[in-house]
């Protein structure tokens, strides 16, 4: 049996991987400063013997005795990270420095939950693991872009420097039950819209695109790159390469939700990255990974789950 840390583990991408962990026979401890996270994301986790909570900022040093790491704190919404900028690098930034420094003493592995926001408004389209992106490093999703690829330079520079094993997963937009329902991410937002028969909001005319992962497969790539070989670091796109614009996926929710929602349009946010698909050959070949869960089904449990958001969640 692993103790296995996760940061960020009270948020809708860390409850799952606690849910993942644990079920997988280990015991997890949970660090989290719940700025995102949510007790109710973790609480049937609570009944776990192996489960164990702990309220901390990991800008701060931390001084626990673990077998492995899963560094996803960080807030990933846009509205969320833009509120504390100067926050949300430090999180990414000195909360790396902090936890790469936890696993050189122990010796042990880290994993790193990167973002597709890395290659920015991306010029090439799908995107390889081998493009260095498309940053405005001004901009108001610097904090988040910027954060996470120096991030990316402290671990690569932390395997170089300390021999120390490092995996790097570039985690493309995800969704599933446990999304904040305030969060201003779109597959949160419209169906929320769309239940309660209010006008859909569509920034800018809509045609941008974004390919969305359901979450299960998401956790499932995740685990799998942390027990890859030793010599696999990653960086490795993690995501559903489905491409969908953003009218499509609102007509979708529309249409399994059965609405009488509209559409109104609004202004787009500054640098939002007009298409995104993730290039997966790397994870297919290397991880033996690839998304299994489709956006019609995903779609459905998620609207589901905001239907009855106390329900358990199955997976
Ligand atoms: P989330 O906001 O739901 O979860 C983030 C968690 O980190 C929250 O529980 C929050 O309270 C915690 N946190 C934030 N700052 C912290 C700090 N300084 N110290 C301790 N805890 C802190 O976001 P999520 O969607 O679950 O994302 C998890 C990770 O995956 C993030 O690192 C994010 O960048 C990455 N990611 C997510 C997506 C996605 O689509 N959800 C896409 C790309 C990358
Ligand atoms: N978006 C939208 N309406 C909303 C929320 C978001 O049209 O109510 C758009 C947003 O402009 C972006 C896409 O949906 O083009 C995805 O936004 P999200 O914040 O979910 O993720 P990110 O931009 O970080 O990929």
């Amino acid at each position: 049996m692993k103790r296995i840390l996760v940061t960020g583990g009270a948020g809708f991408l860390g409850s799952h991987l606690c849910r993942k962990l644990l079920k997988e026979g280990n015991e997890v401890l949970c660090v989290d400063n719940f700025f995102t996270g949510r007790r109710q994301n973790i609480h049937e986790l609570l009944d776990y013997k192996n489960f164990e909570l702990l309220r901390h900022d990991i800008t701060l040093p931390l001084f626990v005795e673990v077998d492995e790491i899963y560094n996803l704190a960080c807030p990933a919404s846009p509205v969320h990270y833009q509120f504390d900028p100067v926050q949300t690098t430090k999180t990414s930034v000195i909360g790396a420095v902090n936890m790469l420094g936890l696993a050189r003493r122990l010796k042990i592995k880290i994993l790193q939950a990167s973002t597709s926001e890395v290659y920015g408004d991306p010029a090439i389209h799908p995107q390889l693991e081998e493009y260095w992106g498309n940053v405005n490093p001004i901009g108001p999703r610097a904090c988040y872009d910027e954060g996470k690829r120096c991030a990316e330079t402290l671990f690569f520079d932390y395997h170089r420097q300390h021999r120390l094993e490092i995996k790097v997963a570039r985690i493309f937009n995800t969704y599933g039950p446990n999304m904040q329902p305030n969060d201003g991410r779109v597959v949160s937002n419209f169906i929320l819209q769309a239940l309660e028969n209010r006008p859909i909001t569509i920034y800018g005319d809509g045609s941008q695109t974004r390919s969305f992962c359901y979450v299960d497969d998401l956790i499932d790539g995740l685990y799998k790159l942390m027990q890859s070989d030793k010599d696999i670091t990653g960086p490795i796109n993690i995501g559903n390469p489905v491409e969908t614009t953003m009218i499509e996926l609102a007509q979708l929710i529309i249409q399994q939700t059965g609405s009488k929602s509209e559409l109104i349009y609004k202004t787009l946010p500054q640098d939002d990255p007009k298409k995104r698909q993730p290039d997966i050959r790397k994870a297919i070949e290397i991880l033996d990974w690839k998304p299994k869960v489709e956006l019609l089904k995903g779609l459905t449990d998620t609207i589901h789950y905001f239907q009855n958001p106390t329900l358990k969640i199955q997976s």
